[in-house]
């Protein structure tokens, strides 16, 4: 019954805010707040932010080097002046089964047959694809100082993930959900994945926190843990607090502990976009001239239609707000924190790729591997990144209805 009730509410909030997305068709005007925020993101300062993540290493889950990015991601948050909360669950998952160590070497290309081969999420694999793997091999990663740092093994028990918020002006009790996931593994220092993605969210939450930005609706800033695992941080997430959601606590104290959620936006792996591998197994080393932004909802969700209008509404904000790149929206979300979220509320993904038919069909060499180092992206590749983290912002402070105070 609860439930019923959410829905209904949550549907005609979007509607009401996608509305209003339409009236401003005209584009930005000279004193749009909106712009005046996606300027305030920087190259430099995105790209300091991803260095800051890879000290940790993989931030493998169940580990030391986790612990501290955890830490290091709070400090941080808290001191954009975003109040910070931590989330703690369980993972004690069944004892590994023994595993051969795998090295991250090319691997034989498979080239399009004319048959049909089905990829995760409802994707179609098209063109060359190349086998994808995590790596396993401690000797594959030649950094010795890397390798010693991702050494310690994760061990199963207690676990924490951070979130921080953004408290509406007028409407506290409703919230958007950013996300990105700040754990990896392969022995690399996880860059891209998602130190990339990770790093957008907390750009975005250090702008918006800002004293003089007010935003009518909450927004929270949530870095999953144990997503790797098999979105196990996320999950937790909406199992603890799914059932808290706009209850006033204390009562008429206007304060909501769990705003009611009305979308979720996730953000994994940003940077790189360099095509579909050649004949021979290779890629590219350099991003290809039409790489984009790939906005993902899934059409199984039972919010698919809501979810297939927020992605275009985050479309529309790439064509306002993105300075070089611009985004494709797909059918097809899948393997990541937004899919505990997709059949509640609207949950969309942004990544550098479609996750199916380009991540899934090995075209991006460094996924899990140990080249999954900040030295391996250039400009070009952190740009795309910071396309995605204009577009998320162009469209959530117009969702939230951000303001600034003069
Ligand atoms: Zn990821």
């Amino acid at each position: 019954m609860r439930m019923g009730v959410q829905l209904l509410a949550a549907s005609g909030v979007l509607f009401a805010l996608v509305t209003a997305g339409a009236a401003q068709q005209a584009g930005p005007a000279a004193d749009d707040p909106v712009k005046t925020l996606v300027a305030r993101l920087d190259l430099e300062r995105y790209k300091a932010t991803i260095k800051g993540l890879t000290q940790f290493g993989d931030r493998r889950q169940g580990t030391d080097r986790n612990r501290a990015a955890v830490d290091w991601i709070d400090a941080q948050l808290k001191s954009y002046g975003c109040a910070t909360e931590r989330l703690r669950y369980e993972y004690n998952p069944p004892p590994p089964q023994p595993q051969a160590p795998r090295a991250g070497g090319p691997p034989p290309p498979v080239i399009a047959s004319g048959e049909i081969r089905t990829g995760v999420g409802g994707s179609r694999y098209r063109g060359i694809t190349r086998p994808t793997g995590v790596n396993t091999d401690p000797a594959a990663q030649p950094d010795p100082a890397l390798r010693a740092l991702n050494t310690p093994p994760t061990v199963p028990g207690p676990r924490e993930q951070v979130y921080c918020t953004k408290i509406g002006s007028t409407r506290a009790d409703e919230m958007y959900i950013i996300g990105a996931h700040m754990d990896g593994h392969g022995w690399g220092e996880a860059a891209n994945d998602n130190g990339s993605g990770t790093a957008l969210v907390m750009e975005l939450a250090r702008i918006l926190s800002s004293p003089d930005v007010q935003t009518e609706r909450s927004i929270r800033f949530a870095l999953w843990n144990n997503e790797e695992t098999g979105l196990d941080g996320a999950r937790a997430y909406v199992e603890q607090r799914a059932g808290l959601q706009g209850r006033e606590n204390p009562l008429r104290s206007g304060r909501y502990p769990e705003p009611r959620w009305i979308a979720m936006i996730q953000h994994d792996m940003m940077m790189w976009d360099h095509g579909m591998p050649r004949a021979d197994g290779t890629l590219s080393p350099e991003q290809r001239p039409e790489a984009d932004v790939n906005i993902e909802f899934q059409s199984t969700a039972k919010r698919a239609d809501e979810a297939m209008k927020l992605a275009f509404f985050f479309r529309d904000a790439n064509e306002k707000y993105a300075t070089d790149y611009p985004a494709a929206v797909g059918s097809h979300m899948t393997n990541t924190d937004s899919t505990p979220f997709m059949d509640f509320i609207p949950a969309i993904s942004l990544r550098e790729n479609e996750r199916g038919m380009h991540t899934g069909a090995g075209w991006n060499p460094h996924w899990h591997q140990p080249t999954d180092v900040y030295t391996t992206f250039s400009d070009k590749d952190f740009r795309l990144g910071l396309n995605a983290a204009q577009t998320t912002l162009g469209a959530i402070a117009q969702l939230a209805g951000a303001t600034l105070k003069k």
